[in-house]
């Protein structure tokens, strides 16, 4: 075999070994496997993870997770058992390097983030936004954005099992930060989900339902079978995608009798009309493979869907090397049948700096990545430019590396640019991490006035 910068190894799946965290020591396996017992004991505040970690975890880190939450964090802590236990999986919290191990583990650094992990200088880029792919903006009825001319995003609801630190939707997602108070739905979520249906029936164009949160993994099963019963009758509909990152963080929900039973009648409804449903997740480190994540992608694609995908995020830290997206794309298609499908760059929301990659990092890796994995399972590494939409990172019209900003160009109208002759035309500005630009950019960005978004935003192409 040649030498390559990438070597190829398939690896077996282990279920990291819950009982070495004090908390969880007696936890039996039917325990372990049962959604319920996951759903009650998940770690919702420093208290909780102290009592499940034990003296394993130092002062200091609780210090720098307490200052977190209080002065930076956009999202509440919700972790479930099942992620906690992939974190520092080769460590036992008795161990004196445990705390080390905890910092430097990629799934922690996502999951728990603490003050000491964001940037002192940039903490957030000056043009980032709550809804910084401004989606409610593009509302057809509360929650269903419209962005795409044949696709619509429906947010069933507002929270899911997992709390992610990097979260897009963080304006609306979750419980309100110290920080960060949250958009509440207006209107009851069953007038909401019927608005939703009549709008798609009077818009027979719109052929793809993106159904997402939040995670669906946290709607009753009953309500959400229904919802998308009614998506099935409609005939224009041909592709369903349910979104659920639970399906790594929480996939007893997926394995319980319920859910199982419910998918096996909405796959044989969908297979009888012709239509796609698959399962979309988000997994962005390859330690979150585990055993019981690859049997519910198995046990859903046994109910007859079509595919089960996964759409991770690109962070700083958890997954920006060529090594950790390969491995995590191979674990995932090799043992646990989810097609590898894009890497998103983390969107510009406050306090996400020090995750965020530059589009020139973002395409090395688009690059390193590309010619290991067969070609319909090597993931896209996309941006999801605010007013454009998701573009492959090479696609960018223009780039000013200096200043960090990328240049965009659209081939489509939303209902927001009806008006506007120029759309088409016009470039859409998307940025770098201020803080790895060269020293000339960083000066320039130090003497701007951020009140008003730069003229390049707003210039039509000549
Ligand atoms: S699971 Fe998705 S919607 Fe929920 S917090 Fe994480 S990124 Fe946000």
């Amino acid at each position: 075999m040649l030498d390559q910068p990438y070597e190829y190894r398939r690896r077996e799946l282990a279920e990291p070994d819950w009982t070495r965290l004090p908390g969880w020591a007696r936890v039996t396996r039917e325990e372990w496997e049962s959604a319920q017992w996951q759903r009650a004991h998940c770690v919702k505040n420093i208290r909780q993870l102290r009592e499940v970690l034990g003296g394993g975890l130092s002062d200091a880190f609780c210090a720098d997770l307490e200052r977190d939450q209080q002065e930076r964090a956009t999202m509440s802590m919700l972790v479930p058992p099942q992620m906690v236990n992939t974190m520092a999986p080769g460590h036992g919290a008795a161990e004196a390097s445990f705390t080390d191990a905890f910092y430097a583990d990629p799934v922690r650094r996502y999951m728990i983030p603490v003050f000491s992990d964001r940037r002192a200088d940039w903490p957030s880029h000056p043009y980032a936004a709550r809804d910084s792919l401004h989606e409610a903006e593009m509302w057809a009825v509360e929650g269903l954005t419209h962005r795409y001319p044949t696709k619509v995003l429906a947010e069933v609801l507002p929270t899911c099992p997992q709390y992610c630190g990097h979260c897009t939707r963080m304006d609306l997602v979750g419980n309100p930060t110290p920080v960060i108070t949250k958009h509440k739905f207006v209107a009851p979520r069953d007038d909401r989900l019927a608005a939703m249906i009549n709008y798609l029936k009077a818009t027979p164009g719109v052929r793809d339902v993106v159904v997402s949160g939040g995670d669906v993994a946290n709607m009753p099963w009953p309500r959400l079978e229904a919802f998308v019963s009614a998506l099935l009758d409609l005939d224009s509909i041909r592709d369903i995608r349910l979104a659920t990152k639970a399906l790594m963080g929480l996939p007893q929900h997926w394995l319980s009798d319920e859910v199982r039973a419910g998918m096996e009648r909405l796959g044989s409804t969908a297979r009888q009309r012709g239509v796609s449903i698959a399962i979309h997740t988000h997994v962005n480190a390859a330690q979150s493979v585990t055993p019981l994540v690859a049997r519910a992608a198995r046990a859903m694609l046994d109910t007859g869907i079509r595919d089960v995908r996964n759409q991770g995020v690109l962070l700083r830290g958890v997954n920006d090397n060529a090594h950790a997206l390969l491995d995590l794309s191979f674990v995932l298609l090799d043992e646990a049948n989810i097609m590898p499908y894009y890497f998103y760059m983390c969107d510009m929301i406050p306090g996400s700096e020090h995750w965020r990659l530059s589009l020139a990092e973002a395409q090395a890796l688009q690059h390193q990545i590309m010619g290991y994995l067969p070609g319909f399972a090597t993931p896209r590494i996309v941006c999801d430019v605010p007013y454009v939409g998701k573009r492959w990172v090479h696609q960018v019209s223009r780039y000013d590396t200096e200043l960090g900003i990328s240049y965009w160009t659209k081939n489509y109208r939303t209902a927001v640019e009806a008006g506007d002759p120029l759309a088409l035309q016009r470039e859409y500005a998307y940025y770098d991490p201020i803080y790895t630009l060269p020293a000339e950019g960083q000066q320039w960005w130090l003497g701007q006035d951020h009140d008003e978004a730069p003229a390049s935003l707003t210039t039509a192409r000549q």
